[in-house]
Parts: C-alpha cells; sequence; structure tokens
C-alpha cells in the first residue's frame, strides 16, 4: 500500500481524525521519506502527530527530547489512550521506576520514548539508546538551542553529541513554535540537520481575540471580564508570585472557583492546583509564566494577562494556550506604566543560568531590552495586534483582521504637540531627575508629597495641563517614550531623560501628533465580542457527556480531554451517533478510544434521545 495512504487510515485509527491539518503531511511524508524534517507551527497546530505517526510507522524507537516534564507524561498518557506504547525519563521518576522503564525500553516494549535533554549523556540511557535502532531523535521546542530563542537551555548543545554517539544517525526532526529566522537558522546549524525540509505554516490562530488594554483598575476590568462570562475556563498571568497570590484571594473571596500556581508553592500543592484546572473543579487558574508549558487543556477560553510579559515570544506562547480546540477564544493584556519597570529589573537581575559566562550574559540582557522594547511597543501600537505580532515573526499580515480590539477601535489623528512640549519642557526644567510619575503628577498640577518634596509645585510647568486627565498625559508620555523624543533609564529607579529627538519640539520646529481611540468603552466591545461564541446543540447531553467523561477521566487518572475533547463531546451532541460505525466518524474518536468508551457513550446518547 501507498506509504501516505496508510498514514491517513493510521491516523483515523488512532488519533480519530479524517484529515491532516495544514503542514502536517509535508511533514510526515518528509519523514518517512527519510529526510531530516523541521517544522515550524504554532501552538495548537498539531506538532505532536507530525512525529508520532511516523514514529509508529517506522521499525525502530523514536526518541523526543523535550524540556517540558509535565508534558511528557500527559502526552505518554495520550499515546497510551490512543493504543500506542510510550514512556518517559525525566526526574520526576524515581531511581527505582527509571530502571525498570529503562530495561522495558530496552527489550524494545516502546515505540516512543521521552526523554529531558539532560538525561541524554547519562550513562545508563546511553547504553540504552546504543543498544537498541534509533529510527528518529525528534528534538522538541527547538527554539532552546539557540542564545536567540527566548528560552536558551545550554542542555540541548549536547542532543548532537548524543546523536554522534549512536551507531547509525537516526533521523533527525525538529519542531517549534516560534522562530525568528535567526532561531531557525541556529536549529539547522546546531542540530546539523542534513539537508532538511523545513516547513513554517502559517503562525496565525485566528480563532484568537487579541485585545490591550490601559485600565486605571486592573482588578475591575478582570472581575468585569469573569462575571460577564460565565462558566468560561481561562488562565491570568501576573509577573509575581505576590501578584498571583494577591489577585487569586480576592477572587475567591468574591466567589470565583479560582485556584493558583507559582514556583513558591510545594509541588505537591503546584500538582493538585493543576489538576484541579485541568479538570475543570477550578476553571479558573491566577498564575506566573511558571504555568502552562505542556499543558494542552483544549478548552481554555480566555487568557488574560494582568501585567505585559517580558516578550512578544512568551506572550503568544501564553495566550497561545486559549482556544486550542479551535473555538473562538480572547486574548486580553492589561498594561500598565509599571510593567515595563518590573520586567527591567528581572532583566538586569538574571543571573539564574549558570552555564553561562558573564559575557554572554551580557549579550543576553541586551537582547531581552530589544524585546521588552518590541513587546512594549505592542501594547501601545494603535494599529492590527495581530498584525504586529505576525510581523514579529517575519509573516506578511494584512494591515485589518477585522478581530482584535484595535481593528474594532476608531481611532482618529490628534495635534498633541503642545502636550508633548509641556511633558519634555518639564523633564527638562528639572534636571532629568524624576520618573514618568512625578513628572506627570506635576504637569497635572497634582499637590503630592513628592511635589511638595521636590519643590516641583514652583516649577514653570506645574499644573499647565490641568484641564486633561492622568491617563490622557498617560498616552501621550508613552507615545513619546516610543518615539524616542523621551527616554527611560533602565535601572530599577527609572528616570525619564530627553531622547534623540526632544530637542526639535522644545525648539518649535517639529509637531507631534498620535493616534487617540475616538471611543474607549471595553463593555460595549466584550458585548460584541461575546456574541460570536459557539453554542452546544443539546445542552443537557453536553453536560451527560461531560459527567461520562469525568467518570472516565477519574477512574484511569488522566484529564478529561485525554478521554474525548469539549470539541469531539459538541460533534456527538451534533450528530447524535447511533452506531459504532456513526461514533467513528466523530472527530477524535479512533479505534482504541471507541473500545475503550465508544459503547458508554453511545449508550447516554440512546437514553438523551
Ligand atoms: P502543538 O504541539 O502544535 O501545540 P498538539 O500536537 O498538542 O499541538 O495538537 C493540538 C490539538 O490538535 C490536539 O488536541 C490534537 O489532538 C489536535 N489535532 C492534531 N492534529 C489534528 C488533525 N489532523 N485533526 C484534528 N485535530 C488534530
Ligand atoms: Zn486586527
Amino acid at each position: 500500500m501507498d506509504i501516505k495512504n496508510e498514514a491517513v487510515i493510521l491516523l483515523k485509527k488512532y488519533f480519530g481524525y479524517d484529515s491532516f491539518r495544514e503542514g502536517q503531511e509535508t511533514l510526515i511524508s518528509s519523514i518517512l521519506d527519510g529526510k531530516d524534517t523541521f517544522g515550524i507551527m504554532p501552538t495548537g497546530a498539531g506538532k505532536s502527530i507530525c512525529y508520532q505517526l511516523p514514529g509508529i510507522m517506522m521499525e525502530g524507537i523514536t526518541l523526543v527530547i523535550t524540556p517540558l516534564i509535565s508534558l511528557m507524561k500527559d502526552q505518554v498518557a495520550a499515546l497510551k489512550e490512543a493504543g500506542i506504547r510510550g514512556a518517559y525519563f525525566n526526574s520526576s521518576l524515581t531511581p527505582g521506576q527509571y530502571r525498570k522503564a529503562l530495561a522495558l525500553a530496552k527489550q524494545g516494549t516502546y515505540k516512543i520514548v521521552y526523554v529531558a535533554p539532560e538525561r541524554l549523556m547519562n550513562r545508563e540511557f546511553l547504553d540504552f539508546a546504543q543498544s537498541v535502532k534509533i529510527a528518529m531523535v525528534t528534538v522538541d521546542e527547538a527554539h532552546c538551542v539557540s542564545q536567540w530563542g527566548q528560552d536558551f537551555r545550554p542542555s540541548y548543545l549536547k542532543i548532537l553529541e548524543f546523536v554522534e554517539h549512536l551507531s547509525q544517525r537516526p533521523i533527525i526532526s525538529a519542531f517549534t513554535a516560534t522562530a525568528t529566522k535567526q532561531v531557525r537558522e541556529d536549529v539547522v546549524r546546531i542540530l546539523r540537520l542534513e539537508e532538511p525540509t523545513v516547513l513554517t505554516t502559517g503562525f496565525d490562530r485566528k480563532n484568537l481575540f487579541f485585545s490591550v488594554q490601559k485600565p486605571g483598575n486592573k482588578y475591575s476590568v478582570l472581575k468585569n471580564y469573569l462575571d460577564t462570562h460565565p462558566g468560561k475556563s481561562g488562565i491570568i498571568y501576573c509577573l509575581t508570585r505576590k501578584l498571583v497570590e494577591e489577585v487569586c484571594q480576592r477572587l475567591a473571596a468574591e466567589g470565583a472557583a479560582v485556584t493558583r500556581y507559582h514556583a513558591g508553592l510545594s509541588d505537591e500543592e503546584r500538582r493538585q492546583n493543576q489538576d484541579d484546572f485541568i479538570y475543570d473543579v477550578k476553571p479558573i487558574m491566577v498564575a506566573t509564566n511558571a504555568f502552562g508549558m505542556g499543558i494542552d487543556k483544549s478548552n481554555v477560553n480566555f487568557v488574560i494577562h494582568y501585567n505585559m510579559p517580558k516578550n512578544i515570544e512568551s506572550y503568544y506562547q501564553e495566550a497561545g494556550r486559549a482556544g486550542r480546540d479551535g473555538e473562538r477564544a480572547d486574548c486580553i493584556l492589561l498594561y500598565g506604566g509599571k510593567d515595563v519597570i518590573t520586567n527591567q529589573f528581572f532583566i538586569e537581575k538574571d543571573n539564574e543560568n549558570e552555564e553561562i559566562d558573564e559575557e554572554e550574559r551580557a549579550l543576553i540582557r541586551e537582547r531581552d531590552r530589544m524585546r521588552l522594547k518590541k513587546m512594549t511597543f505592542y501594547c501601545h501600537t494603535n494599529d492590527c495586534l495581530r498584525g504586529y505580532i505576525l510581523s514579529y515573526f517575519g509573516e506578511k499580515a494584512p494591515g485589518y483582521c477585522g478581530n482584535c480590539g484595535n481593528c474594532l477601535t476608531q481611532f482618529e489623528e490628534q495635534d498633541v504637540t503642545r502636550t508633548a512640549r509641556r511633558l519634555i519642557g518639564c523633564v527638562d526644567s528639572c534636571g532629568q531627575r524624576y520618573g514618568l510619575n512625578v513628572i506627570i503628577d506635576a504637569v497635572h498640577g497634582n499637590n503630592t508629597e513628592k511635589i511638595r518634596r521636590y519643590f516641583l509645585d514652583e516649577n514653570d510647568y506645574y499644573g499647565l495641563e490641568s484641564d486633561k486627565s492622568v491617563h490622557y498625559l498617560r498616552q501621550v508620555a508613552d507615545h513619546l517614550l516610543l518615539n524616542d523624543y523621551l527616554v527611560q533609564t533602565d535601572d530599577r529607579y527609572s528616570v525619564l531623560r530627553l531622547g534623540p529627538k526632544a530637542g526639535s519640539i522644545l525648539a518649535r520646529e517639529e509637531t507631534v501628533t498620535m493616534k487617540v481611540a475616538k471611543d474607549r468603552e471595553p463593555a460595549q466591545k466584550q458585548a460584541k465580542s461575546k456574541k460570536i461564541d459557539y453554542d452546544v446543540k443539546n445542552p443537557e447531553l453536553f453536560q451527560a457527556l461531560r459527567e461520562l467523561r469525568m467518570k472516565f477521566a477519574r477512574t484511569q487518572s488522566v484529564p478529561p480531554y485525554v478521554v474525548f475533547t469539549d470539541k469531539s463531546l459538541k460533534e456527538m451532541c451534533a450528530v447524535m451517533p447511533e452506531n459504532k460505525e456513526q461514533m467513528l466518524q466523530v472527530s477524535g474518536v479512533g479505534e482504541s478510544k471507541y473500545k475503550k468508551y465508544g459503547e458508554a457513550f453511545l449508550e447516554v446518547i440512546r437514553a438523551y434521545r
């Protein structure tokens, strides 16, 4: 039989899908043709199947290298559900478990083996790898090999050494969700891919709605969102543990089904909270960026960033955890000026990675500052947000997507020269010594303790813009910062200085214009976005199927979406299959899952009918 036809048949048999998604077929064929292969696809696009499926078809073992320990367990559980034998090797196993699994692996028990990069050169692991036929080494999260990437891991540099220790060179395949041009080149060069097939699918996630808000009170905006989206599951990302605690406590006190996750909690509690989230016991998760690697909960309906993250790579990855099921989902960033300073602080004090020397560190810091700047631009741009992200990743994008906060807002170009001159003038006249808030307070004419202490109420510019709101002054100041009229020092007590373009404003040679939103009425926008939500047919049946799914999930100790995704359940509600044949038509129902669950689900559907 034609090998590619066989792939389609196995796709249905093991995974329950009728057809390949964009890019999958090309990547799978390339691997089956014996070629090195590099796939760059956004989160949720379906990378796993690109190596799992050929992994099943090829003679020998497929080794999957991934840094995401929590992902390994889930992936192996999902493989098992599909009827495929897999195992994983990482620091979460006890020495006894590790040895036992290795012995089984040596006997050829597993088709697909996940391993953490630190383990590769470990003696026993290497022994195993040398004693079996390794058909393919798959490098997941391949951007980790590159110092240009946002998540450089020196242990990834050992992969090549590992491969060279094998008696036969296997096929090497690599996958990542985020790669700029430099990172792509690094992956090919550092992993020494040989004439690889390189495929980048579109990065656009059309079902995600993007917006940036700059609220005076972030908490009330968040609360309002949750109140208007009851029963939805989502993640709220905060920059610090302290803020995670605060936000989570407040929401819990107000009765929300919320849990939390950050590196300061015990392993036990983290696991518990993560499970509560995945099993929808507590559908709202407040977390630092420590949460989410490898979580592929399919029904995440929103990702709200309570703070601006450190770069676009992180943002798109975190936001991308929404809407994996292909349903409409919201990605909202709540920007505050302080977020920039907190991130700057993190960059300056980051000494975590001990494998990196001082020179490299300085270089990485420099790049981190650039990335932070681009992230800040995202929060201030009045152009299409999707377009901004896509062009950051080197992809062409139309100027208008029609499904982001900016595309749905009307802007008008305003002349802000007078306000700009006063802000810049104030910075100049008080010797470039103060931060943004103090300058805004001065120009606005506020009477704060600091204003009195620095005698700013005697400054020439004091109160000149008292007819404008602080919010407006902040917008203009942000615009001046982004366009090099003003600059902010990088240290902790970030101070405003005159930028290269300040002179022309003070000399009255130039005017400044910026786009200002005509109507910024977030409540209205949200109402609009809510309408597009897809509905479930036969909601009571859906509920019954969910309960059944939960029962199976509990007895098998796997997350519910590993049994069936929401999408599969919704399809069952819509088509109401009557027999095995029809059930197997439902997307996500493969033979192995049918054997385990098919009858039980058919039974519930019959009862409902
Ligand atoms: P990634 O690793 O790219 O983030 P995953 O491999 O986790 O994405 O896949 C995301 C989701 O899409 C999973 O639920 C997966 O089962 C599903 N999926 C993958 N390929 C297909 C396909 N051909 N048809 C339908 N669903 C698919
Ligand atoms: Zn847009």
